[in-house]
């Protein structure tokens, strides 16, 4: 991959050098159907108002009401005729701005031709960027244990997966940088990467968040070998230990308190960024958005026009007359920080129920400092078996095998387990978790 956006654009498949910033298609021509014959004419949702106080937002709330002639009752932007209708590749424009800003205030992309487009969600974007740079033999850099959609999409189109070392602050910059300074591609059976696919926050399963040095390490050896980064980021905002400078932080403030992403770092054009709706307001609404060089987003346009052409217009209308109508940027921001502030005190509660109730002597544990997984780790060859034990005291906990590329064909030398303090009710934590310790003391047959 090259060193700079215009050069990393014409490495992409088909991109024409021409192609201008705007594109996206009108498909109203074909096969739309007629307004009158929408079956919803109005839609009502109960949401926290602008003013929600922190700790118990539906103690305040507001009525939505989404009609289909708001735009020309001019009382929005965004309505249900518009809405309901097929939209165009990139989103709706609507949204998409309200997008953009917000990746303005906290990524700041250090590079002019940076651009965003909706999309359904990270699933969808991780499978169209592989669809887009796929070429059969491509290697893309995974971390140790990664999310195995990442893999299950790759797999079938091709490509080849490299499995790097990660410590406890994530990917190991020199041990990477080490790997490809000396990529032999017969002893590797498997070309030099060319791509690397990376979960920056609260790493699925590990929990691993990389400090704002070690990303910069990372990216500097990205930089040196010209990988381009997949960042797969849904639980950005989920940063448990960052401290805003004030109590009731400005939206910049807060924005500047979290740690900086890829794409904040990215003064080439070189990472392919995705952010989702699904852990900060629902994954039912399948919406997302992905930030990138400009001619990548064109290429992403292009794959939706043929694919899921745009997220659901019921939920983009919904997110936008949220986030833009109601919350603003400052609301929305405030909202984050107290679902932030809601998962901690279950992060808190995990810790506390292992520190409780699992045995030390056969298992350890981390906390994490973001996202929604904890990782136990512990001795080899009894991951089924412990598996299995849990299930039966009615615990699951997902095994860290099923998050490797060879599924553990290639040797583990521990067992772990991910666990989720996200789902669970509050206080269904601790009894979970103790059975989960039976469970184990069951394996080792301890008393
Ligand atoms: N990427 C990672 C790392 C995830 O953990 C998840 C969900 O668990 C997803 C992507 C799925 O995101 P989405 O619902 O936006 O498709």
């Amino acid at each position: 991959m090259p060193t700079n956006t215009s050069e990393s654009c014409k490495q992409v498949r088909g991109v024409d050098d021409h192609a201008g910033p705007q594109l996206a298609r009108d498909w109203r021509g074909p096969g739309a159907p007629s307004a009158d014959f929408f079956p919803f004419l109005a839609a009502e949702y109960t949401v926290p108002s602008a003013e929600f106080p922190d700790e118990a937002p539906a103690s305040c709330t507001t009525q939505l009401h989404i009609g289909m002639k708001d735009v020309s009752e001019g009382t929005s932007n965004y309505d249900l005729s518009s809405a309901l209708q097929y939209g165009v590749g990139t989103g709706s424009r609507q949204l998409l701005g309200f997008v953009k800003e917000h990746v303005k205030l906290f990524h700041d992309p250090p590079y002019l031709d940076w651009d965003c487009i909706l999309t359904t969600g990270n699933t969808s974007a991780m499978d169209t960027v592989m669809r887009i740079f796929g070429r059969k033999g491509v290697t893309m850099v995974i971390e140790n244990h990664t999310y195995p959609t990442c893999f299950e999409t790759g797999l079938p189109l091709g490509y080849a997966f490299f499995p790097a070392k990660m410590d406890d602050d994530g990917l190991v910059p020199d041990e990477l940088d080490r790997a490809l300074s000396s990529w032999d591609e017969e002893a590797r059976g498997m070309r030099r990467p060319s791509m690397l696919y990376t979960i920056p926050t609260g790493q699925n399963p590990s929990g691993a968040t990389p400090s704002a040095e070690r990303r910069r390490q990372v990216y500097a050896v990205a930089r040196k070998h010209d990988l381009y980064i997949l960042e797969d980021d849904p639980y950005y905002v989920f940063q448990f230990d960052s401290a805003p400078a004030a109590a009731s932080p400005t939206t910049e403030q807060y924005a500047q308190s979290l740690l900086p992403s890829y794409l904040r770092l990215d003064t080439d054009g070189r990472v392919f960024r995705m952010d989702s709706f699904a852990k900060t307001v629902s994954p039912g609404a399948r919406v997302g958005w992905v930030t990138a060089a400009r001619p990548v987003v064109e290429r992403v346009m292009r794959v939706h026009e043929v694919s899921t052409q745009h997220p659901s217009g019921l939920s983009q209308v919904a997110l936008y007359r949220l986030l833009h109508d109601e919350w603003g940027h400052a609301g929305w921001a405030r909202w984050m920080r107290h679902i932030c502030a809601g998962y901690r005190r279950r992060r808190d509660v995990m810790v506390g129920a292992c520190e409780a109730s699992l045995p030390r002597e056969v298992v350890g544990w981390k906390a994490p400092s973001a996202g929604f997984f904890a990782e136990t780790l512990s001795a080899h060859e009894v991951e089924q078996a412990i598996y299995d034990a849990a299930i039966r005291h009615q615990v699951l906990v997902v095994p860290g095998s099923w998050f490797l590329v060879d599924q553990g064909r290639s040797g583990m030398d521990t067992v772990c387990f991910r666990m989720t303090f996200a789902a669970p009710a509050t206080n269904a934590i601790p009894d979970a978790v103790k059975a989960l310790g039976h469970a184990i003391r069951e394996v080792f047959r301890l008393g």
